[in-house]
């Protein structure tokens, strides 16, 4: 669609009709063929000369036609003029002619004009009136005639000189209009020239809008596309809107119904609250309750602890193992006694030959029976659950607070590691007291974390080896070879007692505890190579820091669980030649017994309620000082080979169980704040 647009061109003349009236103007240049337009008043004095011309030459005329005469100013033969008719020379325009004209119509009235004498002859009428002929012999009136004619003359050419004045006057102004039309000519010319180029600028401009206006209309298709687009998407949406409407509807439906089970429920909630609060306030009743409960099942259970003595000791027999020799019959029975049954035996004999006596006399050699009584004996068939369900009560006083320890007491093979870690392969079954205890430990926090019991333990695990204190969890660098650490006090008056440069970790279930294990196995396995059997002449402490606390009520407690597993208990045969290894040997029992009859004299002082323990005679009694003693409970576990040959040293270690089992430590107390 082209718009209708006049074109600037036009646009332009309009203006400049408009501004340029001059143009329009009527113009006093003298056009071929046509005549200016002038104002009215000087339309008259144009057309005055002309009308005068017309009269003048028509008189002219009537004077030539009737007065055949010679040119002005010259005087001929009266014959030649008036047989030859004056000629007008032909040079002599309109313009002479009027001005002739003219003169000669001034003439008429002029007053300077002599009037005739009377009686002279009748002067020439001139305008129209037919000359009256003077006959030949009136030269005087001839003479009249010609002066007449020839002032008549000489005023026509006064009169024509001015109007030549005038003429050369209006030629000089109609050439000065020349000039100014010029000018304003060369104006136009320019401003033609200005407007073509507007003309053209416009042309150019026509040009774009029109490509613009094609784009545009380009454009509109495109918008008219989407507009359809839209309409057809506003229609979709329009249909979503009513069906949007229609769910919402039966949105407000449901929800009027769902408002009106609301304020039903919103009654049943109110008497479930009350029920709630009734609940709860019976709730605290029966915490309270339980908690009374709780605190009595720990008298209770410390009670029966301490009944059974703070202080037992088990013998545990392991089994024969494939490939060791049978012994003979009778060589190890485990009779019931008073106190005790078949399922729970507490008593044990072992049976030794006196083989010199037997050699001697050539009989067959007489046998001793010793006889031991302990709280517990464990014959070779007993199974690791077995013997952990009958420590587990004691492990759990650990959680009440009360210090608890335990130690495997025996020679070199006759199951102490196996009793407190585990046999090997990672069997369940064979699972050792340490991780068993823990797992009870962790088990039971997690039941009194119900009752508002928050419970941490920290586990360290350390070897003394010939009075020498080694981190078994060391790891990097320091790993194997254990630099060395020292028992301390945690800090200054404390009571608790910490080893420098060992790793305390924080555990909290079996996992970390099985990992902890494995590390001090490789630990051990490390050190095995450099010297050998290391492990079975050293002393391995576990021991797990518990702190419990019940913020409710403001209780806390805390105890450490140490589990001891002992280094072998066996002795140097002293009729044996010593070699040189087997004088660092020696030492090393030396060092062994020492600790270990430091133990012992430790139970004794703190049985005889001695004054002075000799905790710091060995690094081993130094370190278990806050599981010993007063408040603690502790269990020795003594392990027998079932083996004749060993029967020596079995008979040691049921002697020094025995002496244990003798004591009777103080009444423990738990450590509570
Ligand atoms: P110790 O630590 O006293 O030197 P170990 O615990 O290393 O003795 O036991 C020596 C061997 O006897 C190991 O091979 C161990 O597996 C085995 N053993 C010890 N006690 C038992 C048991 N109750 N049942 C089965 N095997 C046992
Ligand atoms: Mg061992």
């Amino acid at each position: 669609m082209e718009p209708q647009q006049r074109s600037p061109l036009l646009e332009v003349r309009g203006n400049v009709e408009l501004k340029r009236p001059l143009v329009k103007a009527p113009s006093r240049l003298p056009l071929p063929g046509t005549r200016f337009k002038r104002g009215p008043d000087r339309m008259e004095d144009a057309l005055e000369p002309e009308k005068k011309r017309t009269r003048g030459l028509d008189t002219v005329t009537k004077i030539a036609t009737s007065h055949p005469r010679p040119p002005a100013l010259t005087v001929r033969p009266q014959t030649q003029s008036q047989t030859t008719a004056p000629k007008v020379p032909k040079k002599t325009g309109p313009r002479c002619s009027t001005a002739i004209g003219t003169v000669l119509k001034k003439q008429k009235p002029d007053p300077a004009v002599p009037a005739q004498k009377p009686g002279a002859a009748a002067p020439p009428t001139l305008g129209g009136k037919k000359p009256t002929k003077r006959p030949a012999w009136d030269l005087k009136g001839q003479l009249c005639d010609l002066n007449a004619e020839l002032k008549c003359c000489r005023e026509r050419t006064q009169t024509l000189n001015q109007e030549n004045q005038q003429l050369q006057d209006q030629l000089k102004e109609a050439q000065q209009q020349a000039r100014v039309l010029g000018a304003e000519c060369r104006t136009l010319e320019g401003e033609l020239a200005r407007v073509q180029a507007q003309a053209e600028q416009g042309q150019q401009e026509l040009g774009n809008l029109r490509a613009r206006v094609l784009e545009l209309e380009e454009q509109l298709g495109t918008q008219q596309g989407l507009v359809q687009e839209l309409q057809k998407e506003q229609v979709g949406l329009q249909e979503e809107r009513r069906g949007l409407a229609a769910r919402l509807e039966e949105q407000e439906r449901r929800l009027q119904a769902s408002e009106v089970a609301l304020s039903g429920s919103q009654a049943e909630v109110a008497s479930l609250r009350q029920e709630a609060a009734t609940q709860a306030t019976l709730l605290v009743a029966q915490g309270e309750r339980l908690h009374g409960l709780e605190m009595e099942r720990r008298r209770l259970h410390n009670q029966l602890q301490e009944l059974k003595g703070n202080i037992r000791v088990f013998c545990r027999v392991r089994p024969v193992l494939p490939g060791e020799p049978t012994p003979s019959p009778g060589f190890l029975l485990f009779p019931s006694g008073p106190g005790g049954s078949s399922d729970t035996p507490t008593r044990l004999s072992i049976s030794r030959s006196d083989e010199r006596r037997g050699t001697l006399s050539g009989t067959p050699a007489p046998t001793t029976r010793h006889d031991f009584s302990f709280d517990r004996v464990f014959p070779p068939g007993s199974g690791q659950d077995q013997v952990f369900e009958e420590i587990a009560m004691l492990v759990q006083s650990a959680l009440d607070g009360y210090p608890v320890c335990i130690f495997a007491y025996g020679q070199t093979g006759s199951g102490k590691t196996f009793t407190m870690e585990g046999g090997p392969g990672g069997d369940p079954q064979v699972e050792g007291l340490i991780p068993r205890a823990l797992r009870h430990l962790f088990s039971v926090a997690q039941e009194l974390g119900g009752q508002g019991w928050t419970y941490s333990f920290v586990a360290s695990y350390v070897e003394i080896y010939n009075e020498t204190v080694r981190d078994l969890l060391a790891t990097g660098t320091r790993k194997g070879q254990g630099s060395e650490c020292e028992i301390r006090r945690a800090g200054p008056g404390s009571e608790e007692l910490t080893v420098t440069n060992a790793r305390y970790v924080p555990v909290s279930c079996e996992k970390e505890v099985e990992a902890l294990l494995q590390l001090a196995r490789q630990n051990r396995a490390v050190a095995r190579t450099s010297q050998n059997e290391r492990s079975s002449r050293s002393h391995s402490v576990f021991q797990l820091q518990i702190s419990g606390e019940h913020a409710g009520r403001g209780l806390q407690c805390a105890a450490p669980l140490s589990l001891v597993d002992l280094a072998g208990s066996e002795r140097l045969d002293p009729g044996l030649a010593l070699g040189p290894g087997e004088r660092e040997r020696l030492r090393e029992t030396q060092a062994i017994n020492s600790s270990l009859s430091t133990l012992g004299l430790v139970i004794m002082a703190l049985s005889n309620k001695e004054s002075h323990v000799p905790y710091r005679n060995s690094k081993l009694t130094y370190l278990l000082q806050n599981s010993l003693g007063g408040s603690a409970k502790m269990l020795m576990f003594v392990n027998i080979s079932p083996l004749e040959e060993n029967v020596s040293e079995s008979l040691n270690s049921l002697r020094f169980a025995s002496k244990v089992n003798q004591c009777v430590i103080g009444t423990a107390q738990a450590n509570r704040k």
